[in-house]
């Protein structure tokens, strides 16, 4: 077309600006990790606006994390300077609150209504029902989970049915909803007035749906209903990178989609500009997938290390770690993408995956034994962790005359008691203390509606802050569409990857997730990715013996350097991988 399209599309190979010069009609875009879905995806919406004339905010762009959404916005903002208002990015949670803030009132939710935690609602339920406070966590994950499904599937038994009249009955007397809430009511409210779904649909011209394959069928439905029938949609996703069935993603959604829009065109990015050949390589294997183009020809070995334990696998992570940044490693030399200086490695660079966040501890001391700077991605409080569960426990508990005081000094009062409680858990503490660092950092001025609503609405990988000069300590699940030059994935234990329950082997559904987990953190590293797991480690209790996970073997020998620990002392101080 013209000098402006090649502009903003020259940051794009001819298969992504094919893609993203195809402006009109439902598009299906599947491709791998690293091939550049979400660098088209913001190519696609400066395209629209700079060279058609789309207004920026008619283009609605939705993800899942407050994380994701940032980065989209910041690469927009880089994309479109002086585009004000810029477009709209959301998460399908942050979508349904802006509608439900504008019509709440039709569906019975007062103007200022808020977003309840889970400690709140599990009391909720223990007051209404009657049950122990476990049987209401139950409860509460699989009312969740049917608040997530499909309309067809099979009803939930009796007593979710009763958790959810007892909770929608508290919630609209005290003028709350739940997280689940957000995306559902607003989809309802959507179905079934066809004035409003219309004035919504005029507002975005165009969506554009990042990591598809984690979409549940409600928010499937809420972008079915902006979208319309003929509508601008185009989703974007890995069907080998859906990760979230757990909690309710079906895997179903590019079926659905295709059947709604039998007309939508697919495109296939088949170039991955992430990964070295050897990661590409290795990460194909794991899920039987053939290597698709690779760009990065070097083949750099891939550690894989056994640890005598868990304390000796974070003691290898961190002398690794800092061989790595002492050496100059320089980064950016070799990568494809021409705007990427040369500069050397820094602790931001590094990112250390695990599936549990239990895991953490080990890795945490190590650090703070060498002085390694690091930040840990922070539970989500709406899910199931002791230490965050403690802290509110204790804000339950306190005084009424203590409401008055800011949340945050309440906060910090509850940490302070629950460090003096003899009966605390270490480990819970330590949680509790970094998530509250990491809220207070995040949030410094807060009011209390302001700060709930945030929790409520954040997830774990929300509290990482992508500037700072530190190694970024993250679960699997919290590092997905992120990249890392130097990659770890730790604990490659047969019981954590995949993770097990009560010594039961997973049933062929959750394998398969796992291994897609698995999958999802390989493809996190650049320029290097070091495996490790642990010949015994300290697990729910007690010092168990451990067999490396079933997936390592899945990788070429070829591409993987294995080195054991010695059994017994001295083991060398320095380990030189590279
Ligand atoms: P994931 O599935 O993990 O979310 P993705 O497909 O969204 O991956 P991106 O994060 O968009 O991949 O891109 C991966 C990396 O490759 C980024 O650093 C991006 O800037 C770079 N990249 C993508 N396309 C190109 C290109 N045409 N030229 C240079 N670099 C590119
Ligand atoms: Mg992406």
């Amino acid at each position: 077309a013209d000098t402006r399209t090649a502009g903003v599309l020259a940051g794009l190979d001819a298969e992504q600006g094919a893609a993203a010069a195809r402006t009109e009609g439902p598009l299906v875009i599947l491709a791998g990790p690293g091939s550049g879905k979400t660098r088209l995806l913001t190519h696609r919406i400066a395209h629209l606006v700079r060279d058609h004339g789309v207004p920026a905010p008619a283009c609605l762009a939705l993800t899942f994390t407050r994380k994701a959404r940032q980065e989209l916005e910041s690469r927009l903002a880089a994309l479109l300077p002086g585009e004000t208002p810029g477009a709209s990015v959301h998460t399908f949670h942050t979508l349904g609150l802006l509608i439900l803030r504008a019509h709440g009132d039709r569906v019975g939710l007062p103007p200022d209504f808020r977003v309840a935690d889970e400690r709140e609602r599990r009391q909720g339920l223990v007051q209404a029902l009657g049950v122990s406070d476990a049987r209401a966590g139950a409860l509460l994950k699989a009312l969740s989970l049917a608040k997530r499904a499909d309309p067809d599937a099979p009803p939930p038994d009796p007593g979710v049915v009763a958790a959810r009249e007892a909770l929608d009955a508290r919630g609209r007397a005290e003028g709350w909803v739940d997280f689940d809430d957000l995306v559902g009511l607003a989809t309802a409210l959507l179905e079934t007035d066809d004035t409003l779904a219309a004035r919504w649909r005029a507002r975005f011209s165009h969506v554009l749906a990042d990591e598809f394959q984690d979409v549940d069928p409600v928010q499937y439905r809420l972008l079915r209903c902006l979208a319309g029938d003929a509508g601008n949609v185009c989703v974007i996703g890995d069907p080998n990178q859906a990760i979230y069935g757990f909690r309710g993603a079906d895997g179903a959604c590019f079926e659905r989609f295709r059947r709604d829009y039998p007309q939508a065109a697919t495109v296939r990015l088949t170039r991955n500009y992430r990964s070295i050949a050897s990661v590409v390589r290795a990460a194909a294997a794991v899920i039987g997938a053939p290597v698709e183009g690779v760009t990065r020809p070097e083949e750099t070995p891939i550690p894989c290390h056994e640890a005598a334990s868990e304390k000796d696998e974070a003691e290898f992570v961190a002398t690794t770690l800092e061989s790595l940044l002492g050496g100059h490693d320089m980064l950016g030399a070799h990568h494809p993408d021409a705007h990427a200086p040369a500069r050397p490695l820094g602790f931001a660079d590094v990112a250390v995956l695990y599936r549990t966040d239990a895991q953490a501890d080990a890795l945490r001391e190590a650090f703070d034994r060498a002085g390694i700077p690091f930040q840990k991605s922070v539970p989500n409080p709406l899910q199931d962790h002791a230490g965050v569960r403690a802290l509110m426990a204790r804000l339950a508990a306190e005084g009424s005359e203590a409401t008055a005081l800011p949340l945050v000094r309440r906060l910090t009062q509850a940490a302070t008691a629950l460090d003096q409680d003899p009966d605390t858990d270490p480990a819970a503490l330590a949680e509790a203390r970094g998530w509250l660092a990491a809220l207070i950092a995040e949030n410094p001025g807060a009011d209390l509606a302001g700060l709930a609503e945030d929790v409520a609405l954040a997830t774990e990988a929300d509290f990482r802050d992508p500037r700072a000069e530190r190694v970024s300590l993250l679960t699997l699940h919290a590092a997905k569409g992120l990249e890392f030059p130097v990659v770890f994935v730790v604990g490659l234990e047969d019981g954590l990857v995949p993770l097990g329950f009560s010594g039961r082997p997973p049933d062929p559904r959750t394998l398969a997730e796992e291994r897609r987990l698995f999958y999802v953190a390989l493809t996190r590293a650049c320029d290097r990715l070091i495996l490790s797991h642990a010949r015994t480690r300290f697990w729910r209790g007690a010092v168990t013996p451990r067999r490396p996970s079933p997936f390592l073997a899945a990788l070429p020998p070829a591409l993987i350097t294995t080195q054991a620990q010695p059994a017994a002392p001295p083991r060398p101080r320095q380990l030189r991988l590279f």
